[in-house]
């Protein structure tokens, strides 16, 4: 009897390339064995296709059931199926299973007995009554139909980034304000929001900070939002600037050149408080912005730092000066109260959050402005792509067109230590870690993007296909594997060379077979492309004598369909073959000239 990662892994393939045979299946299963282990996750989700293969008329609330019942007992453990939600990268805490959390909660008030609600077991009712009411989160969960599938081991390898950047202790934290100068250089925290709310976090990640320059982006997206972008940039440009962040410049028409450095950041912040809601007080539009934060973060509370907003305010030299700069060359929509617009500007560098909090706000960026977690649409998609268009050229401060070029994915920091990276259509991070480097930028933050782009094709220009030598988290391994047998056997049949060399320089094994054991040699034998046939024996070493399913050999199908020239290539190469011939003394290639 097939042990049940064996079964687990055959069905993992039926189920992901219907072209796959049951040879081969058997033969990846043999490799799989030794690397895969056994968790109830995986075992979940196999059984969960496995249900669906059989087709058994089973909801998904009971074959959920199913898989994590103990057979004994007949009875659910809940803390074996929390664990195995947690794997998927759901937490209890996420609002879209709010319902599921409540009810928990409930059943742990009603336990008299001392016993945390974790080692409760339940039967299939009252399993079905808990996660009915959010069951297709829960079912896409363990499906594996998350932008990560396979969470776990993506979170493995952050983990592993996050402890090689603990040991960098270059920079210095910033010191221009008692508040940060007081942080400890030891702060280092990462934490992940992917676009389905997958959650993952390492370090200090609870403790909040003042998100400073962060809040650019963010402030610059809400006044799009309210303002549309031919308004906004009537008042502030697109390009670099090239200088620091607080650099006493204006572009060549007088404007701020971005949203993303102080200057520009000022005039948003002149824009939301006169033009857009200008009915509003102040208090008021203090609390709409804190507001819009919130709901970028899923709704939850954000804070104020009373202390750094003073502070701010009274070493601000320069912010005043380049105020007053731009006052001198009319930068400010009419009506724009000068002091109220600066205190708007140093409440919003004010604003704190965790790293956590910062994370599910890069989320709903990466996610065209629906929040991940609260689903709601908070800003505009077309906001969302010109705030991720200036985070790319002009986040990074004086960085940022090398950061562009290495990292490519667009980023802003802030003097608190902290990033919030934005991989489009993915997920959001936040990186917080005091020290900074000359250019103001979190030394372990840009370490750590420079490590997480040389594992995963996450550049912006990274090609999602054939970036040979770096992972895409994006995609099931089955499914990759599946999917590139059949792109290798179209590839055969259409006598595509060029396609047959790529995926040989991927590493590929070119003799795999198909779901009828027919191998890229047998379908470039039976439509005669020579050349491919040429390519496959000698370059690639494929054996030439395999069979299908019915027990056919390339040469035979050759035979077949009358290919004359690869008739005699495959007979030559099997006279060679039984008078063991070494290779190289290869035969000249009739019909090739
Ligand atoms: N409060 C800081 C300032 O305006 C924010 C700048 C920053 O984070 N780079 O100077």
């Amino acid at each position: 009897m097939k042990s049940m990662v064996t079964r687990r892994i055959l069905n993992q393939i039926y189920k992901n390339s219907d072209a796959i045979n049951i040879r081969s299946s058997i033969k990846q299963t043999r490799k799989f064995c030794f690397v895969s282990k056994n968790t109830d996750l995986e075992n979940a989700s196999f059984q969960h296709e496995n249900y669906r293969q059989r087709g058994e008329n089973l909801h998904t609330d009971e074959v959920l059931f199913e898989m994590f019942k103990n057979k004994e007992t007949g009875l659910l453990s809940i803390g074996k199926f929390l664990n195995a939600l947690r794997a998927t990268g759901l937490r209890k805490t996420d609002p879209r299973l709010k319902e599921f959390a409540g009810i928990l909660k409930t059943m742990a008030k009603g336990n008299t007995d001392g016993y945390s609600v974790d080692v409760q077991k339940l039967n299939l009712n009252d399993f079905k009554s808990i996660i009915t009411p959010n069951i297709g989160l829960i079912s896409r969960a363990f499906r594996r139909q998350f932008i990560i599938p396979e969470f776990q081991e993506f979170c493995k390898q952050i983990e592993e980034i996050y402890w090689k950047c603990k040991e960098n202790t270059n920079g210095k934290v910033a010191s221009y304000i008692p508040q940060l100068k007081r942080m400890s250089p030891n702060y280092w925290g990462v934490s992940i929001c992917t676009i389905d709310g997958q959650r993952f976090s390492i370090g200090d990640v609870s403790i909040p900070f003042t998100i400073q320059s962060c809040s650019k982006p963010l402030t610059y997206g809400i006044a799009l939002d309210l303002l549309g972008s031919d308004v906004v940039h009537k008042y502030v440009g697109q390009e670099p600037s090239g200088r620091n962040f607080n650099e006493l410049i204006l572009d060549h028409n007088k404007k701020p050149h971005n949203p993303m450095i102080n200057a520009g950041a000022i005039i948003i912040c002149s824009l939301i408080k006169t033009i857009a809601r200008a009915e509003m007080s102040l208090a008021e539009k203090f609390d709409y912005t804190m507001n819009y934060f919130e709901r970028l973060a899923g709704n939850d509370d954000l804070g104020f730092n009373n202390a750094v907003f003073l502070s701010e305010r009274e070493c601000a030299d320069r912010n005043y000066a380049l105020g007053f700069y731009m006052k001198e060359h009319k930068c400010y929509p009419e009506n724009c109260t000068f002091k109220e617009c600066m205190d708007f500007y140093f409440q919003c560098c004010s604003l704190e959050a965790t790293c956590d909090q910062v994370s599910v706000m890069g989320s709903t960026l990466a996610n065209g402005g629906i929040c991940p977690l609260s689903e709601e649409k908070v800003l505009k998609p077309e906001s969302v792509r010109d705030v991720l268009s200036l985070m790319h050229s002009c986040g990074m401060y004086d960085y940022s067109g090398q950061f562009a070029f290495k990292v490519g994915v667009p980023t802003k920091s802030g003097v608190s230590g902290a990033l919030l990276v934005v991989i489009p259509n993915v997920m959001g991070i936040c990186l917080w870690s005091p020290p900074l480097d000359a250019l103001g930028n979190s030394c372990r933050g840009v370490q750590f993007c420079e490590e997480l782009i040389k594992k995963f094709n996450f550049h912006l220009y990274d090609n999602l296909k054939h970036a040979a030598n770096k992972v895409d988290p994006r995609k099931h391994k089955f499914e990759t594997k599946g999917l590139n047998v059949v792109n290798l056997l179209f590839s055969a049949a259409a006598g595509d060379l060029p396609g047959l060399r790529r995926h040989m320089l991927n590493g590929m094994d070119m003799s795999l077979p198909d779901y009828d054991g027919r191998t890229a040699l047998h379908l470039a034998a039976a439509e005669g492309h020579v050349n491919c046939v040429d390519f496959l024996l000698k370059q690639c070493q494929v054996p030439y004598d395999i069979r299908d399913r019915w027990g056919k050999t390339p040469l035979e199908e050759a035979l077949t369909f009358g290919h004359t020239a690869v008739i005699e290539l495959l007979q030559l190469w099997d006279e060679q073959a039984t008078r063991s011939i070494p290779a190289e003394e290869d035969p000249p290639i009739p019909g090739m000239g």
